[in-house]
């Protein structure tokens, strides 16, 4: 078997292993088996890509690839160490700037490349060539475009810069005229290949991409995340066109939709259409939206009587949301639900598609403190059973209970499908403040006659239930009163 079909062999076995791998990690229970088939078809595509490359590349070549490897596998493990579960959505956004930057890197070489000969073995002439150009050109603008908006995707993540949409006068005039100068120099340069057009081009796509992204607002960052997922797909695979790599071409499209869908599913959860989101603005009137002002008193509730409230309740929904993240209170979350099942009450967890800061937070959290997956329901599962709940625990969330998107047309995020924790019969929040959300919204849950307020860090105020908890004897579970 000569060196090339073994590679092909082996691309074959990683590109299986990577579909096995998504499948893994589209649920919880086998999302562990989902990342080692993960690393290991990648350690296959790896080893197989330089085993094929050490037969044109010079020793020094093959110390210089071990070296960027080593550096890069470092930079990884180090970065996926530390990080913590509320900066992955940013962490992710970085590393799809390198994919975009990879992709824009890969797409100049092959000009470069083609235009000095090549050391592919083998002449390009002909339709060959020009459809290797419109390659070039395309896989630069996607790298470029992806490059940019994840930069731009990290900074308002990590809040360096504002998280409120860019507005700028005839914006879609200005992403459509990108689009088209796009389409014009793809055209020309493919009739007349020069390196001023190929730099044109970058430029447009870094600017389409700084652009695209600076004006989509904090509510829908989540897609914009998956979006960016999906675009350093597409530029792998463009990637893959240019190096004729098969794997590089699956592997890259099987991230490509995989990211596309995601971005669907979670437009679908928003009631947001894929191309609002795209044109963006959405959170923009969040300062008017922001500043609490005509709604009312708020009522406020200690840990103390929040733990009476659960004693006497026959059934709890806790929905969690990103200040549990925060506050890292999982944990006594998890003892909590244990414990309130121990006396008889009926607990379950509601888990909106984009609470926390990325898809599945909140699932990754409660399944790292070990809460048993048949009581953790998915919004649509759960959102008829508010009305017939005794409690509800809203742990660090905002936006994703906020009732004025289903009921204000008017409200900025008015039309996102929404946990309807305000048809339970007591309702208690637990925040350190009267603060707005990620989308900067205010929440008239926190004004309505059913809710009280549990003020201070999560962790603590559960910790403080969990005290009151055991300094009483369990009761036999008895009805509050319920909407229904
Ligand atoms: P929100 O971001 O709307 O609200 C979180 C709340 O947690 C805040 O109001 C904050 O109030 C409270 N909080 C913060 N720290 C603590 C703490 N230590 N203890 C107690 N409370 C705390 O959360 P949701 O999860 O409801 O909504 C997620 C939002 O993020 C949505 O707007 C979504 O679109 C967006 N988003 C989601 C992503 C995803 O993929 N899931 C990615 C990016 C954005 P206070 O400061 O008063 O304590």
């Amino acid at each position: 078997m000569t060196t090339a079909t073994a590679a092909e062999a082996a691309y074959v076995v990683a590109a299986l292993l990577f579909i096995l791998s998504l499948a893994g990690l589209s649920q919880h229970r086998t999302s562990r088996s989902g990342v080692v088939w993960g690393i290991a078809g990648m350690v296959i595509a790896l080893a197989a890509t330089v085993g094929l490359a050490s037969r044109s590349i010079s020793a020094t070549g093959l110390v210089l690839i071990a070296v960027a490897t080593a550096v890069g596998a470092g930079i990884g493990l180090w970065r996926a160490r530390v990080v913590e579960m509320t900066g992955m959505p940013e962490l992710i956004a970085i590393m799809h700037s390198l994919v975009g930057l990879a992709a824009a890197f890969v797409g100049c070489n092959g000009y470069l490349d083609v235009d000095a000969g090549g050391h592919t073995g083998q002449e390009i002439t002909g339709s060959l060539l020009r459809i290797h150009h419109a390659e070039v050109f395309i896989g630069v603008f996607i790298g470029a475009v992806t490059f940019t908006g994840s930069v731009v995707a990290y900074l308002k993540l990590s809040a360096r810069i504002k998280s409120r949409p860019l507005m700028l006068p005839g914006r879609h005039i200005l992403n459509l005229g990108a689009l088209a100068a796009f389409a014009v120099l793809t055209v020309a340069f493919v009739a007349r290949p020069h390196m001023g057009l190929l730099i044109a081009v970058t430029v447009v796509a870094l600017a389409l991409g700084a652009h695209l992204v600076a004006s989509i607002g904090g509510g829908d960052m989540p897609v914009v995340v998956s979006m960016l997922n999906s675009y350093s797909g597409w530029a792998a695979a463009a990637s893959g066109f240019l190096l004729a790599n098969n794997l590089l071409i699956v592997t890259g499209a099987l991230v490509g939709s995989s990211g596309a869908y995601l971005s669907y599913i979670m437009c679908r959860a928003m009631n947001r259409s894929f191309l609002s989101v795209i044109a963006g603005g959405f959170g923009g009137e969040t300062a008017v939206a922001g500043d609490g002002a005509e709604q009312g008193e708020h009522r406020e509730i200690s840990a103390e009587e929040t733990a009476e409230l659960l004693q006497d309740a026959s059934s709890v929904i806790i929905t969690p949301g990103y200040g549990m993240a925060v506050a890292q209170a999982q944990y006594p979350v998890a003892e909590l639900a244990r414990k309130l099942r121990e006396r008889g009450v009926d607990v379950r967890f509601g888990i909106h598609p984009v609470a926390g800061r990325l898809p599945g937070h909140m699932n990754v959290l409660l399944a790292e403190a070990n809460v048993p997956y048949d009581i953790v329901l998915e919004m649509d599962e759960i959102n008829d059973d508010f009305a017939a709940t005794s409690v509800v625990l809203v742990i660090g969330a905002n936006d994703t209970v906020n009732p004025s998107a289903a009921e204000d047309p008017a409200s900025p995020i008015a039309g996102m499908p929404v946990l309807h924790v305000w048809q339970a019969a007591q309702v208690v929040v637990f925040k350190r403040s009267m603060a707005t959300g990620y989308a900067g919204v205010q929440n008239p849950l926190f004004f309505r006659e059913n809710s009280q307020m549990l003020f201070g860090d999560a962790k603590q105020r559960v910790e403080d239930i969990l005290r009151s908890l055991d300094a009483t004897t369990a009761p036999a579970p008895a009805m509050v009163g319920t909407n229904r």
